[in-house]
């Protein structure tokens, strides 16, 4: 289940924020604590409105909410709105005393017992923990505990390497006999446990309408790229690891292509600091394949059983697929970045190139360019790495500040530094160059579409090409490796 959770003050924008999402979730938070305050006195009709199962919430400071109330007072206020209303399920935090929940009536009115209220009238109860720091050591023992009494346990628990997101997808096979139980791994580390929360053993997962927080992601987003709720045990699970990884636009790539070859497959983005820990989870959740991205290139080159001459010669691993049993390592970068100028290199157009940027890309592009016979000369802003990437690729390389010289010399311009990019978009590595020849000026900086670069190269009649054909490309070639099938070509993607 997909549930949105509220983030609105009053319950007229609630419900409004609700019908807005209605189609891509199966439940909802009410989020009290967020809500004005004399918007309480008829919270109760909410669930009745909305027509959808509904939690209520009443989240305190210490617990990522607004409530500032005593736990006696806020259980008061949870007891009156909830026992009027249609609520499914009532969120009570595991350490709130016993004490505080059995409440006082109005004047001479007896004790009532909340929890006792809530089994009878049919309301179940969410026993919450949460811990917005780390995960705690005890964690298999405290859902264990939270689920004695026959509540849903519920742990949002912030992941902190990817070690912690193990722990966490272990919970499904560790627990399997708690049938209903509530995982959240919050933060950046924990988007792929939001995703992938079947996985985990979680019976539903939390959204919002707009990704305003980090690891937050929206009930779109979850239901229509990631078909979130429709995963099951035959689902294989493929996926992009770096750090940063979250900006990444391989899931719009990958999981439209998944759906319209009807494969039953999903693709997420794992931040990942440490590549050990991410073979660890790959093996305890079945990874079939994933796409490697900065800084992680290297590093999983000791982890693969096999790799292509490109992966050798490039020193960089883009793209891992299992195959019987062992990893094997591709580039597709070197022929993603080749797509998009195929047919210039076979015709003979392009023998010379100027490549800025000695980084991982521009690795693939030089040895990409020699291996067709395009002359290389490399610039970069540390010399030494153009010298070395120069001397391997039998390259020349020469001094940015002298990039100027070869304005009417070259047939392409390759553009591999991260100057440009948003949000620095008023940057051009390039400005002293002037395109006296027309030539192709290919920049693999995707955000924005066109940097300052191609839009001064279109101004001279150059041929320009951006960095989401070279994405785009490169997606597709994984595509292959990871299903088996060419990319449907009917899908237009627009990066
Ligand atoms: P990398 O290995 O970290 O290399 C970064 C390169 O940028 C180095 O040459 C570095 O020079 C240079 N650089 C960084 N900051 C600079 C600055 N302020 N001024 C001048 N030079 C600077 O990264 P990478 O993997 O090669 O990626 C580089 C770019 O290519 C990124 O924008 C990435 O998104 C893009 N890319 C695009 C695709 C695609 O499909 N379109 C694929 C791969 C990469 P130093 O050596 O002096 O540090």
């Amino acid at each position: 289940m997909i549930c949105l959770t509220t983030t609105e003050n009053t319950l007229t924008k609630a419900l409004k924020q609700v019908e807005r999402n209605k189609s891509y979730i199966d439940m909802v938070e009410l989020r009290l604590d967020l809500l004005e305050e004399g918007e309480l006195a008829s919270a109760q009709i909410f669930p009745r409105l909305c027509a959808l199962p509904t939690i209520a919430t009443y989240r305190r400071v210490c617990d990522g909410g607004k409530s500032q109330m005593s736990d006696k007072a806020r259980m008061t206020n949870l007891r009156k709105i909830v026992l009027q209303g249609d609520f499914s399920y009532v969120d009570i935090e595991e350490d709130v005393k016993k004490s505080d929940l059995k409440i006082k009536g109005e004047e001479d009115s007896p004790k009532y017992d909340f929890e006792n209220e809530l089994k009878q009238k049919g309301i179940k109860i969410i026993r919450s923990f949460h811990d917005m720091e780390k995960l705690p050591a005890n964690l298999f023992s405290l859902v264990t505990k939270l689920a004695k009494k026959g509540d849903i346990p519920k742990v949002a628990v912030t992941p902190n390497t990817i070690i912690d997101v193990v722990t966490l997808f272990k919970m499904n096979e560790e627990l399997k006999d708690i049938k209903e139980k509530i995982i959240i791994g919050m933060g950046d580390f924990g988007v792929c446990t939001r995703i992938l929360y079947k996985k985990v053993g979680s019976m539903l997962t939390f959204a919002s309408e707009d990704e305003i927080a980090p690891g937050q992601l929206s009930a779109k987003t979850l239901k229509l790229l990631y078909k979130a709720d429709q995963v099951n045990n035959r689902t294989n699970v493929y996926g992009i690891i770096g750090n940063p990884v979250l900006h990444t636009a391989s899931p719009m790539i990958h999981n439209p292509g998944f759906e319209a070859i009807h494969y039953n497959a999903i693709y997420v983005p794992f931040l990942v600091d440490k590549v050990r820990g991410f073979f660890k989870l790959a093996e305890l959740i079945k990874i079939h394949g994933f796409s490697v991205t900065v800084p992680h290139k290297r590093d999983v080159l000791p982890y693969l059983g096999k790799i292509t001459r490109e992966v050798k010669q490039i020193g960089a691993c883009n793209t891992v697929t299992r195959i019987q049993g062992m990893w094997k390592g591709t580039n597709t970068d070197y022929y993603g970045f080749l797509a998009p100028i195929e047919k210039e290199i076979n015709d003979g157009k392009i023998k010379s190139a100027l490549i800025v940027g000695a980084g991982g890309a521009s690795r693939a592009v030089v040895w990409a360019l020699r291996n067709h016979h395009v002359k290389v000369t490399i610039a970069n802003r540390t010399l030494e790495k153009a010298k070395l990437l120069a001397s391997e690729t039998m390259s020349n390389y020469i001094e940015l500040e002298d990039l100027s010289s070869l304005s009417s010399s070259v047939d392409l311009v390759v553009q591999t530094t991260i100057v440009g990019m948003t949000p620095n978009e008023d940057a051009d590595i390039l400005e002293d160059f002037t395109f006296e020849n027309p030539c192709i000026v290919y920049d693999l900086v995707y955000k924005p579409r066109y940097t300052k670069l191609l839009k001064r190269a279109k101004k001279a009649n150059c041929k320009v090409i951006n960095g989401s054909d070279m994405l785009i490309s490169q997606g597709k070639l994984q595509f292959e490796s990871f299903s088996g099938y060419h990319y449907p070509h009917w899908i237009n993607l627009n990066l």
